[in-house]
């Protein structure tokens, strides 16, 4: 079920779980301010969900409320990530959902990280 990104941050949701260490992840990078690990449902050979540690429903809550330092930390996240896991070179697409006709399942921010074949042009033409 798509979720409304304007609704208060639910402190229940699974990544914020995630976060507090009540359910398991495949991480592949943890700093201050991000989180990073793979999705359960892959959508491509590697699909990874970087999120901010900070309690965010969306890309808006997150870019309206996040201090500066949350923003660059997780940024700098987002990057990293995916350098570090050799994606540059060939290429990857990053994707966040907001809200209802995005689909946007968990409301806690995510960037979804894909890589790993050639993507294809993003919208169909
Ligand atoms: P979105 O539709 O942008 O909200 O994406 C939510 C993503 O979270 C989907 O790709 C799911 O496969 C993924 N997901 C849901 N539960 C988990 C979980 N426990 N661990 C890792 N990924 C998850």
């Amino acid at each position: 079920m798509p979720i409304d990104a304007t609704l208060p941050y639910d402190e229940t949701n699974i990544f914020a779980r995630i976060l507090r260490g009540e359910l398991p992840s495949k991480t592949v990078y943890e700093d201050d301010y991000a989180l990073a690990f793979h999705d359960i449902n892959p959508q491509a050979p590697l699909h990874i969900l970087v999120i901010p540690k900070g309690p965010y429903v969306s890309w808006d809550d997150f870019s309206e409320r996040a201090d500066d330092a949350e923003i660059a930390g997780f940024i700098r996240a987002v990057g990293l990530v995916a350098r570090e896991l050799g994606l540059v070179a060939p290429g990857y697409r990053l994707l966040a959902n907001v809200g209802l006709d995005s689909h946007q399942e968990i409301p806690h921010l995510h960037v979804h990280i894909f890589a790993g074949k050639k993507l294809g042009p993003m919208l169909v033409r």
